[in-house]
């Protein structure tokens, strides 16, 4: 799994943040020396690291810690907003509002993805966003490449336009003169790689490109490559400009520092991912998602970002306190669930337990919720304290309180001492990370 290291080493990290009460200089200084090793070893390129950690570091001193929080919690708060900055904020979709039919540039180097990337665009642009595509194969030296896009756009139903192995400027010219005449409103051109960047093929390029004035040029690079990646970008952008950027192989083992690394250097966004080698395996890049999965800490982000906007405080530290010291009762999950549609309390304070991201928390499905409640609010207070009074008669009272029946009454009781078995479980893990002692 992409950056699984680097989530890792945070999560190690930000462990021994924990139960500490401020931000402090040394404090903030440690966890950053961590960022600091787990972007390098990620293959984030040393300038950004450099930058991205003093940004951190600005950001972190002085700030008050909020007290549902911890600091380690809210450091990852700080981390993630600095990411989703460093690869580029805003989701970035493609200009097609321009005259059609409106051209998109595929340009990187030989095995980038390009060829892949331009089938999936152009699925991508047909289903999403309901345009009529036309491929155009104008990677004439690679072998098989023009096979490659016509056997692509065959099993997707999108027409290929191709001359076999002619002038590949003149190739593109007559795409686009082809789209124009016969109702495409997107034309994707696929172009010819190198194994490295070489003059010719950078010369080549540009001549196509002010051939036909094409609306994105896209850069295609491979996410396993890392470091070499920036390189090779920075150099096509002095040449081309390009105006977006595809990841391809997300899918892979690649340690992902070159998502973070491109978008800083050359200024241009991140627009598309590959995540297999199918045309449907493409999805739109969206930074904030993205640095999520970074930190492996989704729901940390957004628990500060709640607590941020303060809710009551301490119900949610006695909520936690029940959940981890096993405590929690039929009266407690009546009042989750009758907060938790509002507030999605429950998962929040879940994800504030190291591990449980792990956890089938969707297990938790909210439209059964309304018969769960009702069931509940039926039950006497002290049935709810003692749920093993509830025996035949009860449930029959109860079923027909809630106007469900004794199978509904017996689910709720199951799913109740099913949560309960999760929590114990849980709290066991939690004491064991704070020493054997009780949480709270
Ligand atoms: P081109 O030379 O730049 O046109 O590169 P190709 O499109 O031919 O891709 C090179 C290889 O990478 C092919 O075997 C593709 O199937 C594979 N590939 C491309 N994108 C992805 C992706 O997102 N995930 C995976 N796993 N493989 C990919």
């Amino acid at each position: 799994m992409m950056f699984s290291q680097l989530t890792d080493s945070l999560e190690s990290t930000l462990k021994n943040l924990r139960g500490q009460g401020t931000l402090t200089e040394e404090n903030v200084a440690d966890s950053l020396r961590e960022v600091r090793r787990a972007f390098l070893e990620a293959d984030v390129s040393f300038n950004v690291t450099r930058d991205f950690v003093k940004a951190v570091k600005e950001k972190a001193m002085g700030k008050e810690v909020l007290t549902s929080v911890t600091p380690g919690q809210q450091i990852v708060k700080i981390i993630h907003d600095e990411l989703v900055q460093v690869m580029g904020g805003e989701t970035k979709e493609l200009a097609l509002a321009g005259k059609p039919p409106v051209g998109i540039m595929m340009v990187g180097l030989q095995g980038s993805g390009k060829t892949t990337f331009a089938a999936k665009i152009s699925l991508y642009l047909r289903s999403k966003r309901k345009k009529k595509p036309l491929l155009v194969a104008a990677d004439v030296y690679r072998p098989a490449a023009i096979k490659q896009l016509q056997v692509l756009g065959k099993s997707i139903g999108i027409p290929v336009y191709d001359e076999g192995e002619g002038n590949p400027v003149e190739i593109i010219q007559h795409g686009y003169e082809y789209a124009e005449k016969n109702g495409f409103d997107v034309v994707i051109y696929d172009t010819a790689g190198r194994l490295q960047i070489d003059e010719k093929l950078m010369q080549e390029l540009e001549k196509a490109r002010d051939a036909v004035h094409p609306e994105e040029i896209l850069f295609v690079a491979d996410a396993m490559i890392g470091q070499e990646a920036v390189n090779v970008a920075q150099t096509f952008f002095e040449r081309l400009n390009f105006t977006g950027v595809c990841l391809s192989k997300m899918d892979g083992d690649a340690r992902g520092g070159a998502a973070l690394s491109i978008k800083k250097i050359t200024g241009v966004p991140i627009c598309f991912i590959g995540v297999g080698e199918k045309p449907n395996e493409i999805d739109l890049f969206h930074p904030d998602r993205m640095a999520s999965r970074i930190l492996g800490m989704g729901d940390v982000v957004s628990l500060v970002e709640k607590a941020q906007s303060v809710i009551d405080e301490r119900d949610a530290k006695d909520l936690k306190k029940k959940i981890l010291n096993n405590t929690f009762d039929l009266d407690d999950f009546l009042r989750q669930l009758r907060t938790i549609k509002k507030l999605g309390r429950l998962k929040d304070i879940l994800g504030l337990i190291p591990g449980l991201n792990k956890l089938p928390l969707d297990k938790i499905n909210e439209k059964e919720m309304v018969y769960v409640e009702a069931v509940l609010s039926s039950m006497t207070p002290k049935e709810r304290k003692h749920p093993n009074l509830i025996n035949g008669s009860r449930k029959a009272r109860i079923a027909k309180g809630s106007g469900t029946d004794a199978a509904r009454v017996n689910q709720v009781l199951r799913q109740f001492e099913e949560m309960k078995e999760m929590f114990k479980k849980i709290g066991s893990i939690a004491k064991k990370q704070n020493g054997g002692n009780p949480v709270g």
